[in-house]
């Protein structure tokens, strides 16, 4: 991805880590999935505010005009197409017309709420996490994933010399089970077997932090003159870990739509393109629903737990019909 978008693919020097494989304890069975045998090349754990500042700056240097941060307080179609978007930027009020606009505001979709697009959320899981030292026998180059029986265990190695240690479950059971208090949640990570052997709890607890993780996508993708790229599109469940490389994707497939959008004279072939970005992305989700389920069914070990019963639903009949993205229509 990164090389499809001109950009240097080795980010050792940028100050990331390189990740070499997965290990996890799922369905019972302790694994170790090596990157080396995938052939495909290894991954990176990242900085991520610095490599979100790095993507920025490539933007720059190829001629976009970066106004940030600044947030969308008001959008308006314009008679005879386009926009009229208002800002905040650097404290003021500021005014803009644009020929197309992307909603890449991740999980918030500021445009897409705007242009009143219904947003589908899929369950209700949250994360909630915490970074601590690294340690000794420590989890090297891997990501870990464990299975417990009211949700998951993710943790990796972040270039900060910190672990990020995050439980994700649904939001009534960390409710239910008071999670979110420091205390208890120490105490369910003391209980895990993989995790509390190769990053133990530390002995002081500092507050865990919570993060929403649910799935959730926009019914439509596109319509006149605006699309949706990454989480403003579709957030996935973290266990895929696909979310940048999604995004990237996306940002990639837009290129191509609003290239054809702006330089199409014919109404017909706009929409086209338009229809042609939508159904791209239903075909996205469709096949992330089938992963996900595949992914959770491979766990049987508590199947009559609440969090994973709600994961490996008989898929409804219906559902092969039904096309969430809508296709674009005159509505805006
Ligand atoms: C717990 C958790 C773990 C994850 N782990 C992984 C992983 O291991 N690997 C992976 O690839 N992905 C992972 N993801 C997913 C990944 O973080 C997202 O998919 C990714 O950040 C999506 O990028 P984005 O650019 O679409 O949105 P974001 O990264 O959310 O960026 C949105 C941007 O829009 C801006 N914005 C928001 N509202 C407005 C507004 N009103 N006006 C103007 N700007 C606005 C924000 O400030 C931000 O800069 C994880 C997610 C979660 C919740």
């Amino acid at each position: 991805m990164l090389r499809r978008l001109g950009l240097p693919d080795d980010l050792t020097e940028f100050g990331h880590r390189p990740y070499h494989g997965n290990r996890s304890l799922w369905g019972g069975v302790v694994n170790v999935d090596d990157f080396l045998r995938r052939g495909l090349g290894y991954g990176w754990h990242l900085d991520r505010a610095s490599f979100d500042q790095w993507l920025r700056d490539a933007a720059v240097l190829h001629g976009t005009r970066l106004l940030s941060p600044a947030r969308l307080q008001a959008v308006a179609p314009r008679p005879g197409g386009g926009w009229n978007l208002r800002l905040i930027y650097a404290g003021r009020t500021v005014e803009h017309t644009a020929r197309f606009v992307v909603d890449a505001s991740g999980r918030h979709a500021a445009l897409a709420a705007r242009l009143g697009v219904h947003r589908r959320r899929c369950d209700e899981m949250l994360a909630i996490a915490t970074l601590v030292p690294m340690c000794e026998a420590g989890l090297g180059t891997l990501s870990l994933v464990e299975a417990t029986a009211d949700g998951w265990w993710y943790a990796a190695s972040l270039p900060s010399g910190m672990v990020l240690v995050s439980l994700m479950t649904d939001h009534d059971i960390a409710r239910s089970q008071k999670l979110i208090r420091s205390e208890v949640f120490y105490k369910a990570w003391a209980t895990t077997q993989e995790l509390a052997t190769l990053v133990p709890p530390p002995a002081s607890l500092p507050v865990p932090s919570v993060f929403p993780a649910h799935t959730l996508f926009s019914e439509r993708a596109a319509g006149r003159g605006w699309l949706s790229i990454g989480d403003a599109l579709l957030a996935l469940d973290p266990l895929t870990s696909s979310g940048i490389t999604g995004a990237l994707e996306d940002a990639c497939a837009a290129t191509e739509t609003i290239r054809a959008w702006l330089g199409s004279v014919r109404e017909a072939d706009r929409i086209a393109a338009a229809i042609s970005y939508a159904r791209r992305a239903d075909g996205t989700l469709r096949r992330y629903l089938k992963e996900r389920s595949r992914l959770y069914a491979a766990e049987d070990r508590w199947t009559d737990r609440p969090f994973w019963k709600r994961r490996t639903p008989e898929p409804p009949a219906e559902a092969a019909e039904t096309s969430f993205y809508q296709a674009p229509t005159g509505k805006f």
